[in-house]
């Protein structure tokens, strides 16, 4: 066979093909067995189930309870670790899928999305109201909300994609998810059609239309991307749930989790399947920005400076509920702060280092550039709940047991703990740095194709923005954080 480099180039060679996942002996063979999801999804199911008895009628002490240790001790951290060494592996075991899954095998949703809030509009507003939930109603203190919130989950998962075709709570809806989904952009692995070639010459488009008994029947026997990601013309993880029903239903088995430059996704800015052009998506844009703003926020809500913040905010206006005070931190930085920091980087970005656009225009495109260094705070934050947390479960799921009636576990070993913080420290600082070297590198790299008159300038401009958030990220590690959560925190 003759090969055009333009239209027809040769099949890269075997030891230039980039990592595959599914290609790893063992790990690839498990993955890419039908039910592999499911298989997955049920351990973590009967975790969450568990919570939600233990939240509901265990002790409604947090350290001494399953649903506070395991959502926001073990959960969060499991899950920016995972994002950061994998991909969005944890919305491939999501749990509330599972009931989901089994409802739609006797009730098949009739209608559609509705087209205007075919955005992240919605989810955005929801992660912000989790986020506000979290610190008025002390989510980490609260077994029993925390109980709420998982059951709220299920229910919202069940009820949206009852009524509604396709993932709609996923792609719509879940505010966990849209965090998985901006955090997964900067992991190693995404899952990506192998070889376009092969995807040219395909006939049935089954990783999107879903695989059928035969072509012109309307039976679909595995379904395709319910998310509306065409794989050649996929880029990147935004929306991808990890599901593999692509993986799947490709009768080539040209689907693959392969391995990428983390992040590089965030300077695309063609025309991406299911997901379309980044700088013309201001809600995708507003999400990146309340992503890496939340970091901080949700990090300064654990040190002692809020309290002296939202005191001297109830005392010179008057306020004596603790919401309205809550609501006003919450303007004054993800609203408020953003919107300055933001305007006047594009502003001097546009008006003296000739960005073309306007100033609007560069606040979308180069807010993509600041996902890493907020992935470094969330995983800063987080690692460290997680890592100075690490075995609290063991005395908690021994406790649990034993009060259950069943002590099968032994007496709760409640000396267990984690690993000191002078070992955590270093490994925050150095997840502070790691996203800040990439929203630099992102910046940079935007600077530079954009072909700015004094793209030197824009650069600075922008560079200068990442630093205070790194400098914002490092004070807050640096303060006593409370350990929410643990017996530590007591
Ligand atoms: S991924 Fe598979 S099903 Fe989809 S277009 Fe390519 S070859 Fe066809
Ligand atoms: S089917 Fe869609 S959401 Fe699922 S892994 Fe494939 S591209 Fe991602």
């Amino acid at each position: 066979m003759l090969y055009d480099r333009q239209t027809n180039p040769p099949p890269p060679a075997e030891d230039s093909r980039p990592f595959d996942l599914l290609r790893v002996p063992l790990v690839g063979n498990l993955l890419r067995r039908r039910h592999a999801r499911t298989v997955l999804q049920i351990p973590l199911f009967v975790v969450a189930a568990l919570m939600i008895l233990h939240g509901f009628f265990g002790p409604q002490l947090a350290p001494k309870n399953l649903a506070t240790t395991l959502s926001w001790v073990h959960f969060r951290g499991a899950l920016v670790l995972a994002l950061l060494l994998a991909g969005n592996f944890f919305c491939m075991a999501c749990p509330f899928m599972l009931p989901r899954n089994l409802a739609r095998r006797f009730v098949t949703p009739r209608r559609n999305w509705p087209r205007a809030l075919r955005n992240k509009w919605l989810a955005l507003a929801l992660f912000v109201g989790v986020l506000f939930a979290y610190e008025l109603f002390d989510l980490w203190g609260s077994p029993l909300w925390t109980a709420w919130l998982v059951v709220a989950y299920f229910a919202g998962a069940l009820l949206i994609d009852g009524l509604f075709k396709h993932a709609s709570f996923c792609k719509f809806v879940c505010p966990l998810g849209q965090f998985n989904f901006v955090a997964s952009t900067v992991s190693p692995l995404e899952v990506k059609a192998r070889d376009l070639n092969v995807c040219e010459g395909c006939r049935t488009k089954d990783c999107i239309r879903g695989r059928r008994e035969r072509p012109e029947s309307p039976v679909v026997i595995q379904r395709g991307c319910e998310l509306a990601l065409f794989q050649p013309r996929k880029t990147g993880n935004l929306d991808c749930t990890f599901c593999l029903d692509c993986v799947q239903a490709c009768p080539h088995d040209n689907v693959g989790i392969v391995s990428r430059l983390p992040a590089e996704e965030l300077l695309t800015d063609k025309m991406r399947s299911g997901v379309g052009i980044l700088s013309k998506r201001r809600d995708l844009s507003a999400l990146a920005v309340v992503f890496t703003f939340g970091a901080l926020l949700n990090a300064f809500g654990m040190v002692s400076p809020v309290y002296a913040l939202e005191g001297w905010l109830a005392r010179a206006l008057r306020l004596n509920h603790e919401a309205p005070v809550l609501g006003l931190v919450f303007a004054l930085f993800l609203v408020v702060e953003p919107l300055l920091l933001l305007g006047a980087a594009a502003w001097v970005s546009t008006r003296w280092g000739g960005l073309r656009g306007g100033v609007l225009q560069a606040v979308v495109r180069y807010s993509y550039a600041l996902v890493p260094m907020g992935f470094g705070v969330w995983l800063a934050h987080y690692g460290f709940h997680f890592l100075t947390g690490l075995l609290t479960f063991i005395p908690v799921a021994q406790s649990a047991a034993a009060g259950a009636g069943w002590p099968v576990l032994g007496e709760p070993l409640w000396r267990l703990t984690g690993l000191p913080e002078r070992v955590v420290y270093p490994l925050e600082l150095g997840f502070l740095g790691l996203g800040l070297l990439g929203s630099l590198l992102l910046t940079y790299r935007l600077a530079v194709e954009d072909e700015a008159r004094r793209r030197g300038l824009v650069f600075a401009t922008w560079a200068a923005l990442c630093v205070a958030l790194w400098v914002s990220g490092f004070w807050l590690m640096s303060q006593p954080m409370e350990m929410r959560g643990t017996f530590l925190g007591n």
